[in-house]
């Protein structure tokens, strides 16, 4: 999703991450607010398996331990599901499957559903389409006050963007095949839908 916001983060991230600024603590404090209700949701959909309580930070063997979970019989939930096609790797909040259907959800504390949001499952959507090849239903989680949240049905939102997406991987690979850092200047990409990593070594203060 890096890509969609710029280019240039997207070959940082992969290339340079020693560059990212650490996060402040405003940031902190929403991831850490988005955790405590990711694990709110989670509960009402138990039992599952949670594959980043299994594996950690070790993002390499999320596609290949999602693998074998699949591989076995019957209607399941994973947390965190890693699926991986075209060297694109996504991690889906929850994955569940049924009967030879899979629903992806994608839970978010926010309150609005905003084209970003859109554009992350429309991601996963693509990736999981690939992967699993079957019926994929897709679903966003918001939160609506401190103790309640919706499901909203988002199929139909996100297999029109599929295409765009799908052209988007495409380039994004090329430029990161290319191995060369995008020339692209500071301006509102930079904060827009989300602060980015790299806005200090952007501006310069890194060097
Ligand atoms: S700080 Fe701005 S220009 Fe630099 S990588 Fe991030 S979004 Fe791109």
């Amino acid at each position: 999703m890096k890509g969609l916001q710029c280019p240039k983060a997207l070959f940082l991230n992969v290339y340079k991450p020693r560059l990212k600024t650490p996060f402040s603590a405003e940031t902190k404090a929403l991831m850490t607010d988005g955790r405590k209700f990711e694990a709110t949701v989670r509960e009402a959909f138990l039992p599952a398996i949670d594959v980043s309580k299994t594996l950690g930070p070790k993002f390499a063997a999320y596609a290949q331990f999602t693998k074998g979970c699949l591989a076995k019989e019957g209607d399941l939930t994973l947390f965190e599901a890693g699926l991986e096609h075209n060297k694109v790797l996504v991690l889906v909040d929850m994955l569940k499957r049924i009967g030879n259907c899979y629903e992806l959800y994608e839970i978010k504390r926010s309150t609005q559903l905003t084209p970003s949001i859109l554009n992350d499952a429309a991601m996963q959507y693509v990736v999981a389409k690939n992967v699993l090849q079957a019926p994929i239903q897709s679903f966003v989680i918001l939160r609506v006050n401190e103790y309640d949240y919706q499901i909203t049905d988002i199929s139909q939102a996100v297999a029109s963007l599929a295409p765009s997406i799908t052209a988007e991987i495409e380039q994004q690979l090329q430029i990161l095949a290319q191995g060369k850092e995008p020339l692209i200047a500071t301006g509102p990409q930079c904060n827009s839908p989300y602060p980015c990593d790299f806005k200090n070594y952007c501006a310069g203060l890194l060097l």
